[in-house]
C-alpha cells in the first residue's frame, strides 16, 4: 500500500502554497487508495511555534483533510513531531550508524573558517564545495577535540559519483553531477537534526512510498537519495509540484495579497471553493471543466496529468468560483455559511424577520454574492424601519406617471390575501402590460418609492418579505406624500 505524507514546518501560518501541497498528497491518497500521513516538522525550535502548529490543523479542518496517521492521530510510526523524534533518539541512531560506517564525520570548523571558504569560492567563481578539512581528522583528534566544548556538526561524506539520476514523477530525469555538490550538515552545531537528514530518516521509516512537494525542493532531493542509499533505505518516487506564481509571474508572495489560509476563509471564501481552485493549480482534467466537487476531484486525479509548468494564481478566477459554490447551496446551508459575516446594523435589520424568512432574504441574494462579506451591501433593501425609509424616499423625486404606477402597483397588490413572490410577481405583470411592456418604467420607480433605493435584489423577492404590515405602512405614506 502507497504511504505519502505532508510534512510542514510550523514556522508561520498555514501558506496557501502548502495548503496546495497538502491537498495533491490528499488527492494522490484518495486517488490510489495511499496512507496521508501529516508529520510536524519542528527542528527549527527558534521559528517553531504551537500557535503555527494550531493554525496548520485550523486549516487543515477547514479543508477537510483528515490525515490518517499524524499528531493528534496517533498511528503506529509515531511520534509524528520531529522535536517528540528528538528526544526519542530516532535520529541519533541512524546518526552513529553512519558515523561508525564513515559515511559521516565531524566537522569543527567554525562559521568564520567556513564563511572563508564561501569567500574564496565566490572569488574564483566557483560552486562553494566544503574543503573538508576535518574528514581527515585522526581519531585521537576527534577524540580530543569532543571532549573539549568546541562547537561541532556532523556532516555527511557526499560519494565521488560522477552522475546520479533523479528520477522524477512529475518531470524528466535530472542528472547531478555529485562532485558539485557539497558535503552537507546532519547535525547541527545545536544538537539539533539538519532538514535533509530529519527528513529523510523520518521517509525511510515512516515507510513513505511517494513524496510530493513543491518545486523549490528538487536541489534537496539528490542530497536526500544519496541518503536513503547510505542509510541502506529504499528511496520513496519523488514528484515535484510546479511553482505556483502571482498573476505578474513572480513568485506568489504576500505582494499578491492574502497568502495564509486563514485569511481566505475570513475574507468569505468557501472551504469547497478553494479546494476545487487549488486542485487545478497544476493538474487539470482532459476536458476543459473546471467545478468539480470533491468526490469526482478524488476519482479523476490522477499524477499523469500534473503540469510541469507554474501556475498562476488567479484571485479573479478563484472569486467567480466562489460565486460558483455559493450559489450551489441549499439555503439553509448559505443562511449559515454567511451569518457570521453580517455585520451589526444588517443584524439588526435581519433580526426583524423570522428564522425562515432570514433564510429566504439571504438565499433571494445568492446572485450578487462572491465572497461571503458580499451579503452586507444587499440587506438594506430589507429594513423595515419607517423612520429609515420615509427619508430615503424623500430624497428622490418621482414625476407624474412615475407616482401614478408606484400608486397603480400599491393599489393592486393588497388585493392579494397573501404575499408571496408568485403573487408580487402576478402584480408587476398586470402593471407592466399597462405601460406597454416597459419593465424599466415600473420596476424603477416602484424600488425607489417601496424600498427608498434605487438598486439592489430582485424587488419582487423583497416586496414578498417585507409582507402586508409594512407595505401597508409605506403605501399610505406615499398616498399622501404624492398629494402633498
Ligand atoms: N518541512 C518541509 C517544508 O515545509 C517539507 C519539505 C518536504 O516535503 O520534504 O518545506
Amino acid at each position: 500500500m502507497k504511504r505519502v505524507r505532508f510534512a510542514p514546518s510550523p514556522t508561520g501560518n498555514l501558506h496557501i502554497g502548502t495548503l496546495r501541497t497538502a491537498l495533491f498528497n490528499w488527492l494522490f491518497a484518495k486517488r490510489y487508495n495511499a496512507t496521508y500521513i501529516l508529520r510536524i516538522e519542528d527542528t527549527d525550535k527558534a521559528r517553531s511555534k504551537p500557535e503555527y502548529e494550531g493554525n496548520i490543523y485550523e486549516g487543515m479542518d477547514w479543508m477537510g483533510i483528515i490525515e490518517d496517521e499524524g499528531p493528534k492521530k496517533g498511528g503506529k510510526f509515531g511520534p509524528y513531531r520531529q522535536t517528540e523524534r528528538i528526544v526519542d533518539g530516532i535520529y541519533q541512531k541512524q546518526l552513529d550508524r553512519l558515523l561508525e560506517e564513515k559515511k559521516a564525520y565531524y566537522c569543527f570548523c567554525t562559521d568564520h573558517d567556513l564563511d572563508g571558504e564561501r569567500e574564496d569560492a565566490k572569488h574564483k567563481n566557483r560552486p562553494y564545495i566544503y574543503s573538508r578539512k576535518c574528514l581527515h581528522l585522526s581519531a585521537e583528534e576527534i577524540d580530543e577535540k569532543l571532549k573539549s566544548d568546541i562547537s561541532r556538526t556532523v556532516k555527511f561524506e557526499i560519494p565521488d559519483t560522477k552522475s546520479l539520476i533523479v528520477s522524477d514523477g512529475v518531470r524528466d530525469d535530472i542528472d547531478f553531477d555529485c562532485r558539485l555538490i557539497s558535503d552537507f550538515v546532519l547535525l547541527k552545531s545545536d544538537g539539533n537534526p539538519s532538514y535533509n537528514y530529519s527528513v529523510v530518516v523520518d521517509d525511510a521509516l515512516m515507510g513513505i512510498t511517494d513524496v510530493i512537494r513543491g518545486e523549490d525542493h528538487i536541489s534537496n532531493t539528490p542530497r536526500q537519495l544519496l541518503l536513503f542509499k547510505a542509510l541502506g533505505f529504499t528511496p520513496p518516487q519523488y514528484h515535484h509540484l510546479p511553482m505556483i506564481l502571482g498573476q505578474d509571474k513572480s513568485k506568489l508572495s504576500k505582494r499578491h495579497g492574502a497568502t495564509a489560509v486563514t485569511d481566505y476563509e475570513n475574507q468569505g471564501y468557501l472551504s469547497d471553493a478553494l479546494y476545487n481552485f487549488l486542485a487545478l493549480l497544476g493538474w487539470s482534467p482532459t476536458d476543459t471543466t473546471e467545478i468539480f466537487d470533491r468526490t469526482s476531484l478524488s476519482t479523476l486525479f490522477s499524477m499523469d496529468r500534473i503540469s510541469k509548468s507554474n501556475a498562476v494564481f488567479d484571485v479573479t478566477k478563484l472569486k467567480w468560483m466562489n460565486g460558483q459554490y455559493i450559489r450551489s447551496l441549499e439555503p439553509a446551508a448559505l443562511a449559515e455559511k454567511v451569518k457570521p459575516f453580517i455585520d451589526d446594523i444588517n443584524l439588526a435589520i435581519l433580526d426583524t424577520y423570522t428564522e425562515s424568512d432570514v433564510v429566504k432574504i439571504i438565499y433571494s441574494v445568492r446572485d450578487n454574492i462572491a465572497l461571503l462579506p458580499d451579503i452586507n451591501g444587499y440587506l438594506e433593501s430589507f429594513n423595515t424601519s419607517f423612520i429609515s425609509f420615509s427619508e430615503k424616499v424623500k430624497s428622490f423625486q418621482f414625476s407624474d406617471s412615475e407616482k401614478q404606477v408606484v400608486l397603480d402597483f400599491c393599489c393592486s397588490v393588497f388585493e392579494h390575501s397573501e404575499f408571496t413572490s408568485e403573487n408580487i410577481s402576478e402584480t408587476m405583470d398586470v402593471i407592466v402590460t399597462k405601460n406597454d411592456g416597459k419593465k424599466g418604467k415600473v420596476f424603477k420607480p416602484i424600488r425607489k418609492a417601496l424600498i427608498g433605493l434605487e438598486r439592489g435584489p430582485n424587488i419582487v423577492e423583497i416586496v414578498s418579505l417585507l409582507g402586508k404590515d409594512v407595505l401597508s405602512e409605506r403605501a399610505s405614506f406615499l398616498g399622501k406624500y404624492f398629494s402633498a
